[in-house]
């Protein structure tokens, strides 16, 4: 940790400086304080700790950046800086303690993933960056305060995961399902785009179970989820809708289009080559397929509904085969 140059400064100052010194030291909150000129005046001993960073490496120089990210980038103490750094303040009357509201026009705050290169990982950092004026009114300094909330950070992103995913196999569930279709339906309103739909459920899956135990029925889920996911676009959402069903939305795509995936679905699935031992041939897929164009006077359920009545015509045809809606099926 460094302090301010004392140079040949009063008694006083010079035990000022020392004091600041060691209020920074004892400070638990990483701290680091810019100059005018974006250079390292003081980076305290929690800072070191967080970063990795030795103090010596970077007083007195710019290359604080380095502690938090892989590539150059300012930090938001350079922001405030760059910001401010023109701008004279009014001076406060010595003494009179800072107040919270005056200060906050000048101040920044940020949460964000930072690479920490030195730490060797990633955490997830609360900054806040506030100007500091001398008694002319003019910015002297910058310092920035961190906080330390990656655990946080995991602990929403685990309630999150626990919230919209399926427990089993990793995919959205069909909560996230219903909500997604409900906004992609919105835009697709919007937009006067295509949304479609697909059902896709596992052949004789009662009788797979029975034949692999629950266990084995449970893997077969998950090999077929992970082969459906792969399939997608980025855009794509694919869901376990329930038990061996999953759901696709594929926003702004046409029925032709949806047929194509689902056929490279179905395809996929049956490249598995998972063994069944009720029959001779392996798992299998039917799908049933749906596209509409959204409007004011029709309801995404109405999607799922014909989707279901494909799935069903699939399923009455044999199975592992992919269905599109009576009226458009040519
Ligand atoms: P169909 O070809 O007509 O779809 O026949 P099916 O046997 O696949 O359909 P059915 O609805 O009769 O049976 C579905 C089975 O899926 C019954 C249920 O026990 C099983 N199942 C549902 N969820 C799970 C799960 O999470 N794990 C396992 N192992 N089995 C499940
Ligand atoms: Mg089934
Ligand atoms: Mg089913």
């Amino acid at each position: 940790m460094s302090s301010p140059s004392t140079g040949t400064a009063p008694t006083a100052l010079v035990q000022d400086v020392a004091f600041v010194g060691q209020l920074m030291e004892s400070l638990s909150v990483p701290v680091f304080v810019l100059d005018t000129d974006a250079r390292v005046m003081i980076w305290n001993r929690a800072c070191e700790q967080l970063t990795g960073v030795p103090a010596p490496e970077v007083l007195g120089t710019g290359d604080h950046w380095r502690s938090f990210y892989e590539v150059q980038r300012p930090t938001l103490a350079d922001m405030v800086l760059k910001g401010r750094r023109d701008e004279p303040r009014p001076a406060r009357p010595r003494g009179l303690t800072a107040d919270a509201d005056a200060l906050s026009p000048l101040a920044l705050s940020i949460e964000s993933w930072c690479d920490m290169p030195r730490a060797g990982r990633r955490r997830y950092l609360a900054a806040d960056a506030s100007p500091i004026f001398n008694a002319q009114g003019r910015l002297s300094a910058v310092v920035e305060t961190l906080r330390d909330l990656t655990d946080e950070k995991m602990a929403q992103i685990a309630l999150e995961q626990l919230a919209t995913r399926d427990g089993l196999t990793g995919l959205a569930n069909r909560r996230c399902f219903d909500d997604t279709l409900h906004a992609e339906w919105n835009r697709a309103l919007r937009q006067m785009q295509p949304l479609s739909l697909l059902m896709v459920d596992v052949d004789n899956f009662k009788a797979y179970n029975d034949a692999h135990g629950h266990l084995g029925g449970d893997e077969c889920l998950k090999r077929v989820a992970r082969a459906v996911a792969s399939e997608m676009r980025a855009n794509d959402l694919v869901a376990r809708y329930g038990g061996e069903e999953f759901a696709v939305i594929l926003p702004n795509q046409s029925l032709k289009g949806a047929a194509i995936v689902a056929e490279r679905i179905r395809c996929r699935v049956e490249q598995l080559q998972l063994p069944c031992r009720f029959a001779a041939g392996h798992v299998t897929v039917s799908i049933g397929a749906a596209t509409a164009i959204a409007g004011p006077d029709n309801h995404a359920s109405q999607l799922v509904a014909i989707a279901d009545a494909a799935l069903y015509r699939a399923k009455h045809l044999g199975r592992n085969r992919i269905s599109l809606p009576m009226t458009e099926a040519a």
